[in-house]
């Protein structure tokens, strides 16, 4: 069972899945990121034309709230259907903020059943940059 913290992070993620732009797949995922300062953004894939243009719903909600001022992470959650992982870019792109981020992923379907790993469970060994 979810936390009522994670519901509320599940609940924006789900919110956010609806207006995924996934043309192509037909594959909506949503993502919400809470902030250190309890604020919480948004994403949601976006697809293109140009299919490597896609960018996936954590990385936009991680852009968003950059955007805002907001780099330090506390947790992410992750919408679709059967629950899937962040991809191997989204993990790196995540860890350069948080590399401890708890991410919890959800079956929008079944949005009471939820999977929890850390990022640094899913991403040991990360890039670090050329020092
Ligand atoms: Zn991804």
């Amino acid at each position: 069972m979810p936390t009522a913290e994670e519901t509320e992070l599940i609940q924006a993620a789900l919110d956010a899945q609806r207006r995924a732009y996934c043309v192509y797949s037909n594959f909506p995922v949503g993502a919400a990121i809470r902030t250190a300062s309890g604020r919480i953004f948004q994403g949601v894939n976006v697809e293109n034309a140009s299919y490597g243009l896609t960018i996936c719903a954590e990385r936009v909600a991680a852009a968003a709230a950059v955007a805002c001022g907001e780099k330090e992470f506390t947790a992410i959650a992750v919408v679709s259907r059967n629950g899937v992982s962040p991809c191997g870019a989204c993990r790196q792109f995540l860890a350069e903020f948080a590399p401890n981020l708890p991410v919890v992923m959800v079956d929008s379907l079944r949005p009471d059943v939820i999977h929890r790993a850390t990022l640094d469970e899913l991403l040991p060994g990360r890039f670090e940059g050329p020092v």
